[in-house]
């Protein structure tokens, strides 16, 4: 089916035409025949790289010239910045959702494509954001993660609600392949479009003793080092071609990449000049041992690099200069980097209670899936390392010949029914329980299931929860109502479990602690928390011992002991201790740093909104907190920090050469001001200086040769 054949807008055919796209490849015509341009709903489930994503860019390209507005929903917040850059152009407005969780983000209604993660959409909803009510076509990325245990409900709630509100909204699925797409498809009132077609041959083997065997095939591989994974790398840069290689953690990928860079050896000036941008970006002993690969030829890839190295390692592999990725299994799903040859080393994970556990189907395909550059490579070879002979029959069976996984709906789950149902109730999707359960009637749960026992007794449970704990009421002619804690921890998005606990452990605390507060967070289901690795252990007893007065909470569980690493982490940050200083003290990256920063910024707004209600004694102390968290600074820069234009760094020189206040900004020398900020920005810090303290400000005009830069 010949692209120009397409009702499509001439700026999309322009753009095809330019990179080459002509004609749709045969899954993308049958979308087509299946009514995608009728607004028919449909559930696209077939093979990585096969284009999924084009079938939702013309969907939505013709909904837009039809005068309809896209929401496109995707798992992650680096995909939603790719996504963005995908679809923008000059005749479509997109926008990015990714502002802080209890904003409506009206302004977004102005866009024609809005790409936001399903967690944001849900607080879009729980916020009542008005433009929601104008979808007129949902877009919903990797829709098999409906299954995942920590984040498929939200994805379910936020289909269901959205298609309660936009009864006439069409809905494309995109999935990975998976056992019961029907199923799906069903619920979604969606047609179903399956196939095994691939733009580029995948070839699936088994990699044992010198020789890849294949069903009916075998490849043999020269074997001149000792290690089968670096064997198999060199064959295909021997050939030309670029590896991916998954293993089963970060430290893994950091050691492979450091191995094949001592094989490998490529010198350029391009590869220089990525691995200079990484050292720049990442100072820690994790960048470096990256920057030092790279200029070798060879690189890892996991989430606790910083975004400038990722983009680095990214755009060095794109343009074929980078030869292999060592990436950990996280990053299948978003990565889309396809390479000729992709090496799954590790197929096994360890699972807290079970032990060693192989990976899913669904999860073993995505990784093959990145095998063959369409285009580029005349195949692609996707490798499973056996360990012995008779483990190559298994991994077979296990692996390639084996079907996909089915899905099933995680919403039934008592946690995740608190929080979603205290949604539902907050934002008047539902307030009686009848209306609660016929909700939850028409959810993915209650398709897959003849009966729904067990899906009733949960909810009855969850709204006792929500009642004992003050979020709703219920009255005598089961009338449910949100109080106005209730409506708040919805708001702010926070697990109801949460909410109560800051609240309970606020109003019981005579006296503020910051690393209490900090630990308490940490303590709660929406923060993440570090493993605690034996090397830990000794320095979390020690403080548990000597700074057990400042925490708050007592109950000594795992959680606990993780909770006060995560804390000391975030405490380092708001002390000012350099990043390679907290990488190397607790064993974490600088990406890892980030994320604890942006996961507390959040909690701590919301702990913030909390305070002021049930515990305003300490509305100062929470909102410093919040400001020191935000900026990594100590308490003492927080006069300076709230200038805008003035940032961790410049604060903290400013205040070591004694200018500590904006009072003092205006009775210092304007030199040495000027010395540290620039011209441009003193005089800027020093009007606000002015503005803030109600004093003159005082800025002598330096003659033009004297401009100075600022300290960067
Ligand atoms: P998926 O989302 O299924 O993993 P993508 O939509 O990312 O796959 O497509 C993979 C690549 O194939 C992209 O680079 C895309 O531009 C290209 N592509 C998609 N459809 C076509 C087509 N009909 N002809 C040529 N290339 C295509």
């Amino acid at each position: 089916m010949k692209i120009d054949s397409l009702p499509l807008p001439i700026s999309l055919r322009t753009k095809y035409s330019a990179l080459g796209i002509t004609e749709l490849y045969p899954p993308q015509a049958e979308c087509v025949d299946a009514g995608l341009f009728e607004r028919k709903n449909l559930l696209v489930a077939i093979p990585t790289a096969s284009g999924k994503t084009l079938v939702a860019e013309m969907a939505m390209q013709k909904e837009i010239a039809d005068g309809g507005k896209c929401l496109y929903i995707v798992p992650l917040k680096a995909l939603a910045a790719e996504k963005y850059e995908d679809f923008s152009g000059k005749e479509v407005k997109v926008g990015i959702a990714t502002g802080d969780p209890d904003q409506r983000d009206e302004y977004l209604g102005r866009y024609d494509i809005i790409v936001a993660t399903s967690e944001k959409t849900d607080s879009l909803l729980r916020n009542r954001s008005e433009w929601l009510k104008r979808i007129s076509l949902l877009v919903v990325d990797e829709i098999h993660l409906i299954g995942d245990p920590s984040r498929g409900a939200t994805l379910e709630m936020v289909i269901a609600k959205l298609r309660y509100q936009n009864p006439a909204m069409q809905i494309i699925g995109l999935s990975a392949t998976m056992g019961n797409p029907e199923e799906l498809a069903k619920w979604l009132d969606a047609g179903l479009i399956t196939s095994e077609w691939r733009p580029v041959d995948l070839r699936e083997g088994v990699y044992h003793n010198g020789a890849i065997h294949f069903h009916g095939a075998e490849r043999i591989v020269p074997t001149p080092k000792k290690d089968d994974d670096l064997n198999l790398l060199l064959d295909t840069v021997g050939e030309g071609g670029q590896c991916l290689v998954f293993v089963s953690s970060r430290r893994s990928a950091e050691a492979y990449a450091k191995r094949a860079a001592t094989v490998l050896k490529k010198k350029s000036t391009e590869l220089d000049g990525y691995a200079d941008r990484i050292a720049k970006a990442d100072a820690t002993p994790s960048g470096k041992v990256l920057a030092n690969a790279v200029r070798n030829g060879a690189a890892f890839h996991h989430a606790g690099l910083p975004r400038q190295a990722r983009e680095a390692v990214e755009e060095g592999f794109r343009k074929g200069d980078i030869q292999v990725i060592a990436s950990t299994p996280t990053l299948a799903a978003g990565l889309n980097l396809p390479a000729r040859r992709v090496i799954i080393r590790d197929y096994q994970r360890y699972e807290a209670g079970i032990g060693m556990n192989p990976i899913p189907v669904m999860e073993y395909r995505q990784m093959a899936g990145r095998a063959g550059r369409p285009r580029l490579d005349p195949y692609g070879e996707a490798v499973l390392i056996a360990k012995d002979r008779e483990a190559v029959d298994r991994l077979f069976e296990e692996f390639i010949d084996a079907p996909a996984e089915n899905i099933s709906s995680q919403c039934q789950k008592e946690n995740e029914l608190r929080n979603h149902l205290l949604a539902l109730i907050t934002t008047g999707f539902a307030s009686t329980h009848a209306e609660v359960e016929g909700f939850m009637e028409k959810s993915f749960y209650a398709s897959q299931k003849t009966t729904h026992r067990r899906l009733d007794r949960n909810i009855g449970k969850a709204l006792e929860y929500l009642v004992q704990s003050g979020m709703i009421t219920e009255e005598a002619d089961g009338g449910l109502w949100g109080t106005q804690f209730g409506v708040l921890a919805s708001r702010l998005y926070l697990d109801p479990e949460t909410a109560s606990m800051l609240r309970e452990t606020l109003e019981r605390q005579e006296m503020f602690s910051a690393f209490g507060m900090l630990h308490l967070l940490c303590m709660t289901p929406d923060m993440f928390r570090f493993y605690l690795k034996a090397s830990d252990e000794r320095l979390v007893d020690q403080v548990f011992c000597e700074r057990g007065d400042e925490l708050w909470c007592e109950e000594l569980s795992e959680e606990f002991f993780a909770a006060v690493k995560t804390a000391l982490v975030a405490e380092a940050w708001c002390e000012e201790v350099p990043e390679d200083v907290i990488c190397e003290n607790f064993g974490v990256g600088a990406g890892d740093i980030h994320a604890v920063v942006e996961n507390l910024r959040w909690l701590m707004h919301a702990a913030g909104r909390i305070t002021h209600e049930f515990a305003p004694r300490f509305d100062s102390e929470v909102r410093d907190l919040e400001i020191r968290i935000e900026n990594g600074v100590k308490e003492e820069l927080l006069p300076l920090i709230t200038l805008r234009g003035i940032g961790r760094v410049r604060a903290r020189r400013l205040f070591d050469r004694g200018i500590t206040t904006p009072e003092a900004l205006l009775l210092a020398d304007s030199r040495d001001v000027v010395s540290i900020l620039g011209n441009v920005l003193a005089k800027n810090v020093l009007e606000q200086a002015a503005k803030k303290t109600g004093k003159a400000a005082e800025f002598p005009t330096l003659p033009e040769e004297e401009k100075i830069e600022a300290v960067p």
